[in-house]
C-alpha cells in the first residue's frame, strides 16, 4: 500500500490560486529558465489541504496516543509551553542584540541554570549542548580538561558499564578517550569488581547512567562513585533517566560530579522528530571553571532603584563554546515553563508517579514475559520479547503487532546485553486505562505468539507501509518522493 503523491492528484487546468489581473507588461523569461519537463501538480486548494492533512494523520505521536518507547521519555508535552515559547517576546529577539535589551530572556536562562543546579545538586549549568549526546561531549571535555589543567597528562581511559546507551562509547571516543567497558552484575548493577580492576593512574573517569538503561537503581552507586574517586577519577552522570528521581535523589550529593540533563525528555519539551532537543550539563564545585562559555550570570547587583542587569561571562579554564549562541533558547522557554507550572512539589510528584506507572505495568506483565532482572524498577523496565513455546518469535514481532493494534513499540534490542530486549517507558502522563489496554494487548500477543504467530511474523498488517526493510531504508535513504530530482 502506497500513498497517492501529489502529481496522481493532478488534474490538467485545475488551480488553487488566483492572480490579479496583470498590470505591468508581458515580457518572455530569458531561454532556459522555463522548463516544461517538471511534473508540477495541478491542484485545487482543497485538495492541497486534504492531501497535507491526511499525511498529518499517518504520523504517530505522543498528541495521538501511547508511546512507551524506553529510555526517550516520551512523556506528553503540555501545550502551556508552547505557548509560553511562542510569546512574541521571546521569538523576536536576537541572540546578538545588547544584553541591556534582552534582560527577560537572560533572567529566564539564569533561572533555569539554578532550577536545574538546585534540583540535581550542582554548583554550575550550561545550557548550551544541543542534546544529551553533545552533553556527553561537552561533560568529557570538561573531564579532560580538569586533569590536564593538574598536569595529569596519562589520564585517558573512561569506564563505561556494560548496559550504557551507545552515545556514551562514541563520545569518549570522539574525544580521543580510551573506552573499556565493565560488566553488570547478575541484579543489574555495575560489577564492582570488574570496576576496580579497571581503576589505575591512567583513568580520567567513568561514565554511569543511574538509574540505568535496565531502569534500575545501582544498589552500590556510592560505591561505584568512591572507588572511583579514589583512583583519582571522576563521575560522569548520564542524566536521560533523572525523571525516574526528580525531587527525590540530587546526583551531585551522591558525589557525581558532571552530568547532562535531556530537557527533551525530563522536562517535556518535544522530541523525536517534534523539535530540536536541550542538553545542559552541570557540574560540582571542582569543575566550574572549566564550563563551557559564556555562561548568563548577574554582572551588575543593582540597587534600591536599579535591578539586577543579567549579562554573559566566561569560567575561568573554560573549555570554550561548544554551540552557537546560547544553545536552543526556544526548547529552554519550554522547560521553564513546564518547571514553573508544576513547582518542586509537582516535580517530585512527576517521579514518583512515573516509577509507579512503569511498576504497574511491569507487573501486569510479569509471568506472561521474561524479566531478566525482576526487581522493583524505576521509570521503565526491560522484558525479553522471546516467549517460551514460541521459538520463532522475535522482541520485532512483538513491536511489529503493536503498531496493529495502535500503540508505538518499546525500545528494541536495547540494552545490549539483553537478548531480544524490548525497553517500555509509560511515563507518569499515561492513565491508568490507558497501561491497562497496552497490558491487555501485550498479553493478547503473547497468546497470539503461539496461536496464530504468522500475524505477528508479518505484522504490521493495517499501517500506511507494511515491515520495512530497515538496513535498506538506513543505508538508501530516499527522502523525497514524487518529485523528480533536479538535474
Ligand atoms: C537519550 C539518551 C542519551 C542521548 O541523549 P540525546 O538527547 O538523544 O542525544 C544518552 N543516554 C541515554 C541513557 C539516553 O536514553
Amino acid at each position: 500500500m502506497s500513498e497517492p503523491q501529489l502529481c496522481d492528484l493532478s488534474s490538467s487546468g485545475r488551480r488553487g490560486v488566483r492572480f490579479p489581473t496583470c498590470d505591468v507588461p508581458f515580457s518572455d523569461l530569458p531561454e532556459g529558465l522555463l522548463r516544461q519537463d517538471l511534473p508540477l501538480p495541478e491542484l485545487s486548494e482543497v485538495d492541497v489541504v486534504r492531501h497535507f492533512t491526511h499525511l498529518s494523520q499517518l504520523n504517530y505521536g505522543i498528541d495521538t496516543g501511547f508511546y512507551p518507547l524506553g529510555s526517550c521519555t516520551m512523556k506528553y508535552n503540555p501545550k502551556v509551553n508552547e505557548e509560553a515559547a511562542r510569546l512574541p517576546g521571546f521569538t523576536g529577539t536576537h541572540p546578538l542584540q545588547p544584553v541591556e535589551t534582552v534582560q527577560g530572556n537572560l533572567l529566564l536562562m539564569y533561572e533555569l541554570q539554578n532550577w536545574l543546579k538546585e534540583i540535581a545538586g550542582f554548583a554550575g549549568v550550561t545550557l548550551q549542548p544541543a542534546a544529551g549526546a553533545h552533553g556527553e561531549m561537552t561533560g568529557i571535555m570538561i573531564i579532560h580538561a580538569y586533569h590536564v589543567a593538574r598536569g595529569d597528562l596519562k589520564r585517558t581511559k573512561i569506564i563505561i558499564p556494560d548496559s550504557a546507551h551507545g552515545t556514551n562509547p562514541a563520545t569518549s571516543a570522539m574525544l580521543g578517550m580510551q573506552v573499556v567497558e565493565v560488566k553488570s552484575d547478575s541484579r543489574g548493577n555495575v560489577d564492582l569488581e570488574a570496576l576496580k580492576a579497571q581503576c589505575d593512574d591512567t583513568l580520567a573517569g567513568i561514565m554511569l547512567t543511574n538509574p540505568n538503561t535496565l531502569g534500575l537503581f545501582d544498589e552500590h552507586v556510592l560505591e561505584v562513585v568512591r572507588i572511583v574517586h579514589a583512583a583519582g577519577g571522576l563521575v560522569y552522570g548520564d542524566g536521560a533517566n533523572f525523571n525516574a528521581i526528580l525531587g527525590i535523589v540530587r546526583p551531585g550529593d551522591l558525589g557525581i560530579d558532571v552530568m547532562h540533563f535531556n530537557l527533551h525528555k525530563t522536562f517535556s519539551t518535544p522530541h523525536g522528530g517534534g523539535g530540536p532537543g536541550s542538553g545542559p550539563v552541570g557540574v560540582g564545585a571542582n569543575l566550574v571553571d572549566f564550563l563551557p562559555g559564556p555562561l548568563v550570570d548577574i554582572i551588575d547587583a543593582g540597587d534600591d532603584e536599579n535591578p539586577p542587569l543579567y549579562g554573559f561571562v566566561t569560567p575561568r579554564l573554560s573549555v570554550g563554546r561548544v554551540k552557537a549562541f546560547h544553545g536552543h533558547f526556544g526548547m529552554h522557554v519550554r522547560a521553564y515553563t513546564y518547571m514553573l507550572s508544576y513547582g518542586g512539589a509537582g516535580l517530585r510528584q512527576v517521579s514518583e508517579t512515573a516509577v509507579l506507572n512503569a511498576n504497574y505495568l511491569l507487573a501486569r506483565l510479569r509471568g506472561v514475559y521474561k524479566l531478566p532482572y525482576d526487581r522493583t524498577c524505576m521509570h521503565e523496565f526491560v522484558i525479553e520479547g522471546h516467549l517460551e513455546g514460541a521459538p520463532e518469535i522475535h522482541a520485532l514481532d512483538i513491536s511489529k503487532r503493536l503498531m496493529d493494534y495502535k500503540f508505538h513499540p518499546p525500545t528494541n534490542y536495547f540494552p545490549l546485553i539483553v537478548p531480544e530486549a524490548l525497553m517500555i517507558e509509560p511515563t507518569e502522563t499515561e492513565s491508568q486505562q490507558t497501561l491497562d489496554a497496552f497490558a491487555d494487548v501485550m498479553i493478547k500477543i503473547a497468546e497470539e505468539a503461539h496461536t496464530a504467530p504468522e500475524l505477528l511474523k508479518n505484522a504490521p498488517h493495517n499501517t500506511p507501509v507494511g515491515r520495512l526493510d530497515e538496513v535498506k531504508a538506513a543505508k538508501e535513504l530516499v527522502l523525497c518522493c514524487g518529485v523528480a530530482p533536479l538535474a
